[in-house]
């Protein structure tokens, strides 16, 4: 596994760790509270081994929850070697319209795991809360409506220990986004997974203000085709003083809570660059 010695996230920081590990163009954040673990999308097919790496040198056994946020290979690609490897007790994947159900492999390869290892496969169900703990919940906050596309319907959950929130908004573009403000849900949250890898057609400055975080990451890879993240987001960021870690720059990014405080831990310590540029 490249740089991050596990030494480095098992600090004394407070019982939740939310990693937030860097698979390239893709997204993959991995919650553990104390023995609890969430999977949050794993990138593409070609990140599995560093995937399995990483929650190899966290110990991990066995994976409580896995959420698809929706069915596209640079988030879920992965998901099916690691349902096969880890297992799961259950596998949250966003509702849609019959005409918007993927026929992809990533996708069909996923259900095929977690039907193996007799995993619950639910929808996301909107304004449904789970309680792991009395701090440790996870709130389900999107997708509201249907959609024309398939980035729309990504789950936004956000996950609460004590005073803190994380909320991760999958590949949502800016109608998804209207839609959550308008819906009224609370979406305010310390640290936001800022939406589609950081593109100009999500972001709206609205969204952003209603979650009003002090940190924003941006999983993105390199050079990526699609010029990920867009001047656009990054200038907003800039504008509303979040703090902006990214994992083509950071590497792997682990913010831990003690339910009051936030610790940023992060696999490249010195980044050279102008993080909003
Ligand atoms: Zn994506």
């Amino acid at each position: 596994m490249a740089g991050f010695s596990s030494s480095a996230y098992k600090g004394n920081h407070g019982d939740l760790a939310v990693h937030f590990i860097d698979v390239g163009q893709g997204d993959c954040a991995l919650a553990v509270y104390k023995d609890y673990t969430i999977l949050i999308d794993a990138g593409e097919i070609s990140e599995k081994s560093k995937v399995i790496t990483y929650l190899r040198s966290l110990d991990i056994e066995r994976i409580d929850m896995i959420i698809a946020s929706h069915p596209h290979s640079d988030h879920i690609g992965s998901l099916s070697a690691v349902i096969d490897r880890y297992g799961t007790d259950l596998l949250v994947i966003p509702e849609v319209t019959e005409e918007m159900t993927p026929v992809s492999s990533s996708f069909e390869n996923m259900i095929n795991s977690a039907d193996k290892c007799g995993a619950e496969l639910r929808f996301a169900e909107v304004g449904e809360t789970l309680s792991v703990s009395e701090d440790f919940s996870i709130d389900f906050i999107a997708p509201v409506a249907d959609y024309e596309d398939l980035n729309n319907y990504s789950i936004v959950c956000r996950l609460n220990y004590g005073e803190n929130s994380f909320i991760f908004t999958g590949d949502i573009e800016e109608i998804s986004e209207r839609d959550i403000v308008d819906s009224g849900a609370d979406i305010s949250a310390d640290v936001i997974k800022i939406a589609h890898h950081g593109s100009s057609t999500s972001s709206l400055k609205v969204f952003l203000q209603s979650v009003d975080p002090d940190y924003a990451v941006i999983s993105v890879g390199s050079r990526n085709d699609y010029g990920h993240p867009h001047e656009k987001t990054l200038d907003l960021l800039r504008l509303l003083e979040i703090n902006l870690y990214r994992t083509d720059y950071h590497g792997d990014i682990v913010i831990f809570s003690d339910k009051t405080n936030l610790t940023v831990v992060t696999e490249n310590k010195e980044v050279p660059f102008d993080v909003y540029s």
